[in-house]
């Protein structure tokens, strides 16, 4: 075995001084590096399946990359079984959230229409509810009269029909931060913000620790859930995940009267955008299809100006409203739309022991808690009862990032490759 050199000590980890380098340093059973949903949930299911020393570091504030600036949409409807089964599994977890640690994250059933514009749409949702039957979800296609009922807002006149799931809803991202920070607290996650990994402690392919600019961390189980940023993080170690950074849009209208505070939400995939009700108007967010991959902030305003006149097409009511707030913000994705989540390779294949992988590929709302189960399985017991995860590593992409999996049609944002973070 070779032993590669505490870079934060310089001395190889066979040479005596490193044990009492070591003993210098702190020490932790499981380091989390990036305190956003998928690490901070991950920590609390770590803590509670037994693990006592659980420390999260963050080179920013807990929650400030995508997961206090996500739209808070939840759906179960998936476009293939690993996406419904991580659906169910998030929707359970939100759901249950209250009665187990008496805080939530605002989750609500609202019920999501995924709308059908001609017949190739309604197709391939066919195709889909077969699939999400036999996986056990309660989603079922509707008539255009029959959502003009359930949906009195949305205007059916071009459409063929859409799928429907009443179990879907949304969850108020801000609150999701606060939840979780304060589970981590209460269960005595030892939480570093302004902490930034600057490298991974190895012993040949065993991890040992993590390298900060605040000094070493040592640990012989690290798991990184860098969110749009995994992929600059894994590389620390060697390990090459496709995981994508892209601009995502949300906007919230003024106040619409017409417009019921649980309306159903909708979604106009060929469109790439949704919306569902928010402080007595919508919220509305989208990806453009032909934006560049890249961290992203500032807002494309001409492109908002198209997405507000096609909320308008769809939901007459909020045709020419005015906008209350509008953000736009860095997401995550992956090239199949799926998670990566499972132990670190090497290029090679190699396995990095005690190193796990973490990324919810955009969907850290909807899939996030059930990512982090799965991280936290395999981290403290190398499997998991959630899902088949077997095609859900690093490994199942080909050297030039494409995957073996079927990519998850149903998906927001819209780069089919990713670009790794510079
Ligand atoms: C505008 C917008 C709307 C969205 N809407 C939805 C939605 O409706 N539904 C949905 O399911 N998803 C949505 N998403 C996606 C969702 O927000 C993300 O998938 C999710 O937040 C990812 O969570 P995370 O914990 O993996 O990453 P993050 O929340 O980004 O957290 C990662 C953390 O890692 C830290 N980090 C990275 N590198 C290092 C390092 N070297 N050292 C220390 N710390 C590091 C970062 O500082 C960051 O805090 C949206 C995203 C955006 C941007």
């Amino acid at each position: 075995m070779s032993y590669e050199p505490c870079r934060a000590t310089g001395i190889a980890p066979r040479d005596l001084r490193f044990q009492e380098a070591v003993a210098m340093h702190e020490h932790a059973d499981l380091v989390v590096v990036g305190a956003g949903t998928v690490g901070g949930w991950l920590s609390v299911f770590a803590r509670e399946a037994g693990c006592e020393r659980v420390l999260v570091v963050d080179q920013g504030m807990a929650g400030y990359g995508s997961s206090i600036r996500a739209a808070g949409m939840v759906r179960t409807q998936g476009g293939t079984p690993t996406a419904v089964h991580l659906g169910q599994e998030t929707v359970a977890f939100y759901a249950g959230q209250h009665e187990r640690y008496g805080i939530d994250s605002g989750f609500r059933s609202l019920g999501y229409a995924i709308l059908a514009f001609g017949d190739d749409d309604r197709q391939a949702a066919a195709a889909r509810l077969a699939m999400q039957a036999a996986e056990g979800l309660p989603s079922r296609w509707v008539e255009p009269a029959e959502l003009a009922a359930l949906a009195p807002h949305i205007d059916v006149e071009r459409l063929t029909g859409a799928t429907f799931c009443a179990l879907d809803g949304a969850i108020d991202p801000p609150r999701n931060v606060t939840a979780y920070m304060t589970v981590m607290h209460r269960l005595g996650v030892d939480v570093r913000e302004r902490t930034r990994v600057t490298g991974l402690v190895l012993d040949g392919t065993r991890v040992r620790g993590v390298e900060t600019d605040r000094g070493p961390i040592m640990a012989d189980r690290v798991v990184l859930a860098g969110g749009y940023g995994q992929g600059r993080l894994a590389r620390l170690a060697g390990v090459e995940v496709p995981v994508g950074a892209v601009r995502h849009t949300v906007a919230v209208t003024s106040p619409l009267p017409s417009v019921a505070p649980d309306a159903v939400m909708g979604f106009d995939l060929a469109a790439g955008l949704y919306w569902r009700p928010e402080e007595d108007g919508l919220l509305f967010g989208w990806s453009n299809p032909d934006e560049a991959p890249g961290e992203a902030q500032g807002v494309d305003w001409a492109f908002a100006e198209r997405m507000r006149l096609r909320l308008g097409e769809l939901v007459p009511a909020a045709a020419g409203a005015g906008l209350r707030r509008i953000w736009a913000a860095t997401i995550d994705y992956t090239p199949d739309h799926l998670p990566v989540v499972g132990p670190a390779r090497t290029p090679a294949g190699e396995e990095l022991e005690g190193l796990t992988l973490a990324s919810a590929a955009g969907h850290g709302m909807m899939w996030g808690p059930a990512v982090s189960r799965i991280g936290a399985d395999l981290a403290l017991h190398g499997t998991t009862a959630v899902t088949d995860v077997s095609m859900l590593g690093v490994e199942r992409f080909r050297p030039d990032g494409t995957s073996r999996l079927a990519t998850d049609p149903i998906a927001l944002p819209f780069p089919d490759r990713a670009a790794a973070v510079a």
